[in-house]
């Protein structure tokens, strides 16, 4: 479901920028950034992509997905340290609070890879 709506927003992207092309493109694929903390499945993601753009101008499209690791950063230490997903979310060090995410949260598109239309 997460990832159903992820693509939604993510194909509503590509088409604003797509239709403000001059001339349109073929897209040839399409480069993501995904953090590991937004709890999205790249096989689903990729899976959810396949089937909402059959029959749209993006079909065929390959998805190139780019996971980031969580990263938190603790103000007590000063130091940045990585959580271990659904173990441990506290500094290891001084056992404070995860505050400070880093990096882990995102979900953007890196870069768009296409071809122009030779007229
Ligand atoms: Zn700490």
């Amino acid at each position: 479901m997460h990832e159903t709506d992820m693509t939604k927003a993510l194909i509503m992207t590509v088409r604003d920028w797509w239709d403000s092309q001059p001339e349109q493109p073929k897209v040839e694929k399409i480069h993501l950034i995904v953090g590991q903390f937004t709890c999205v499945e790249p096989a689903s993601l990729q899976f959810a992509f396949e089937v909402q753009t059959r029959n749209t101008f993006l079909e065929q499209v390959e998805l190139v997905i780019q996971e980031t690791p969580l990263i938190a950063f603790c103000h007590t230490c000063r130091t940045e340290y990585q959580p271990q997903l659904g173990l441990q979310y506290n500094c290891p060090q001084c056992q404070s609070a995860m505050e400070d995410i880093r990096s882990g949260r995102e979900l953007k598109i890196d870069r768009i890879e296409y071809a122009k239309i030779a007229s």
